[in-house]
């Protein structure tokens, strides 16, 4: 079976050449950093992506991992993989130095973490939500719990999960009803808890649960909801009171670990507020917006290893005399699966760009501009690129014929685990409801304002500009129109406008890389162009009929 190859080519074009990664490495915060190191370090993971995570792919997904007597045992191989992973320091890419981070900027980090999510979609689930908690206590954690959480998280010597959902409380967060009880400066948690991904394993002696839960006497509703740490072992090395009810059986990530959990069967778990009470939802919003990045950024890396089956594929299967690949119907599904992906890697590191100008750039009028279009673009990424890496995954398993729908080739697996990303972390629905509703709606459309006038200026002069400028208008006029309508219908419409808004995207990406190639036609160069050229021509389209839909 083909093995996961980091695409680096196209990584270090974006990186460089398109989205100029050295605008970053300027600010004071990366003044230690050069771009021979990020390459060394890209070369590195790519490597251990290959090699050390690919192979334990299949294995994860034919194992899975169980529980017997709430001890969870995760894939043959998966443990080891992990203490690897932490020895060569990948767990703490994006923190902080202070924190015993690299320090790497976050557009380098989301080009890494493609690459642990496409060698091995479940195993790379448990950093990313260590990297959401460690996000999460950075920003809201008081001294005492940074000192006590934090180098551990950052480091990968403990592992972080987010305990929002309950049965009566999956999009509707403000339904939670696990009950926080004071106890001098602790709390006790008592709840039951449901998919919690990574809630328990075997890799590490502690977790450090991020829990949502209502205090005594706490507000109804979304305003009432508090957020706890609640560790797996407690600072005497005793174990809290969380019990392991199951772990589910489910259509893909089976090497992922997802859990139920029954926090204070008996006397309360122990936890400890973060922040003030009743603000756990804000608190709990700094963890999703970065898990929501990563979670686009999965859909990415499994179209990209599909694109990758499917194409080594096609140049051996021969029908009709012919490698299938020589087909011009086989062409254009590999095509397809190339553009898309290739468009949506360049948004997810664009984005990781805005999240770098917006925390270190000395001018402040610069970081409150590139965290309006980070915000904005984080709901657009995360639907789009898992409705892709699903959609794409398909188109691959297309190319394999009756193969692909068989387990041997790895593209059935493809398609059962790239599934999940347009469920978890708020259903593409619920991110198409985010964007319309909290983006654009509000803050008299300030944000969009932001970014229309970036994006003019992004395609300027590439000779795509004139299209994409037309694609660009078009998804200005439909703002406006769903600004103006009612709720109910712009609830409606509100899928088809973050799709409009991905496909437009996706052609500015695509005309800047276009104006990055410059006159150079070779190798690479040749097939790049020809992925834009396919983007603008039968991909860019979509926006008239989204469009119209919008407007109508
Ligand atoms: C494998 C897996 C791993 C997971 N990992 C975690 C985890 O680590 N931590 C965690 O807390 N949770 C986790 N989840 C839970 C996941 O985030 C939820 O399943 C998801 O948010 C949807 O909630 P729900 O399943 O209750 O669906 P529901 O909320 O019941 O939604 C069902 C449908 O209704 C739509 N809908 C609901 N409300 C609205 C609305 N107001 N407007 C429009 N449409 C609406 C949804 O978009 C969806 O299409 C995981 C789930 C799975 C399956």
């Amino acid at each position: 079976m083909q093995n996961y190859n980091a695409p680096l080519d196209d990584i270090n074009f974006l990186l460089n050449d398109v989205l100029k990664l050295e605008d970053v490495l300027k600010l004071t915060k990366y003044k230690d950093l050069s771009g021979s190191l990020i390459n060394a370090v890209l070369d590195e993971a790519s490597k251990f992506a290959s090699k050390r995570l690919s192979p334990l792919n299949v294995i994860g997904d034919k194992q899975g991992s169980h529980s017997k007597d709430s001890v969870t045992t995760t894939p043959e191989g998966f443990k080891e993989a992990y203490e690897q992973f932490v020895k060569n320091g990948w767990n703490s890419v994006p923190f902080s130095t202070e924190a015993g981070g690299q320090g790497l900027p976050w557009m380098v980090s989301t080009a890494i973490s493609e690459m642990w999510s496409g060698a091995n979609f479940a195993f790379a689930l448990c950093p990313l939500l260590t990297q959401g908690a460690v996000e999460l206590l950075e920003n809201h954690g008081s001294a005492a719990q940074k000192e006590k959480y934090l180098r551990k998280l950052v480091s990968g010597e403990w592992t972080g999960t987010m305990c929002l959902t309950e049965s009566a409380a999956g999009s509707d967060i403000g339904a939670v009803r696990t009950v926080a009880k004071k106890e001098g400066d602790k709390y006790l948690i008592k709840g039951q808890k449901i998919f919690i991904t990574f809630g328990d394993h075997d890799y590490t002696d502690n977790i450090i649960h991020m829990v949502l839960a209502r205090c005594e006497d706490a507000p109804e509703g979304i305003k009432g909801i508090s957020l706890f740490i609640v560790p797996k072992a407690l600072e005497d090395g005793s174990k809290n009171d969380i019990r392991v009810i199951s772990i589910e059986q489910k259509l893909g990530i089976h090497g992922s670990p997802t859990a139920v959990l029954n926090f204070g069967d008996e006397n309360g778990a122990v936890g400890y507020l973060v922040g003030e009470e009743n603000h756990g939802i804000k608190y709990m919003f700094t963890m999703m917006n970065n898990a929501r990045l990563a979670v686009g950024v999965e859909g990415i890396a499994i179209a990209e290893d599909s694109l990758q089956k499917a194409e080594s594929f096609a140049a051996e299967r021969v029908q009709g005399g012919l490698p299938i690949a020589k087909y011009p119907d086989v062409k254009r599904m590999l095509i397809t699966i190339r553009s898309q992906t290739e468009a949506m890697r360049a948004l997810s590191y664009y984005i990781g760009k805005c999240i770098d100008l917006s925390r270190n750039h000395e001018d402040e009028a610069v970081k409150e501009k590139y965290k309006e279009i980070t915000d904005i673009l984080i709901p657009v990424l995360k639907a789009n690129a898992t409705d892709m890496g699903f959609f794409m995954s398909s188109e691959s398993m297309q190319v394999f014929g009756g193969v692909g729908y068989v387990e041997d080739y790895g593209i059935a697996q493809n398609l059962r685990d790239s599934r999940i990303a347009m469920i978890y972390e708020g259903t593409n629905g619920i991110q198409a409801m985010d964007l319309v509703k909290r983006k654009i709606i509000i803050n008299d459309g300030r944000l969009f304002e932001s970014l229309s006038v970036e994006v003019f200026e992004l395609v300027q002069g590439s000779v795509f500009e004139d299209v994409v400028k037309d694609a660009i208008g078009k998804l200005v006029n439909a703002t406006s129109e769903i600004r103006s309508m009612d709720d109910k219908k712009a609830e409606f419409k509100a899928y088809y406008y973050t799709r409009l808004f991905g496909v437009v995207m996706g052609g500015v990406m695509m005309a800047m890389s276009d104006k990055a190639i410059g006159a150079d036609e070779s190798g690479f160069f040749k097939l790049k162009r020809r992925t834009i050229k396919f983007y603008m021509d039968f991909l860019l389209p979509e926006v008239n009929y989204l469009h119209e839909i919008v407007v109508r």
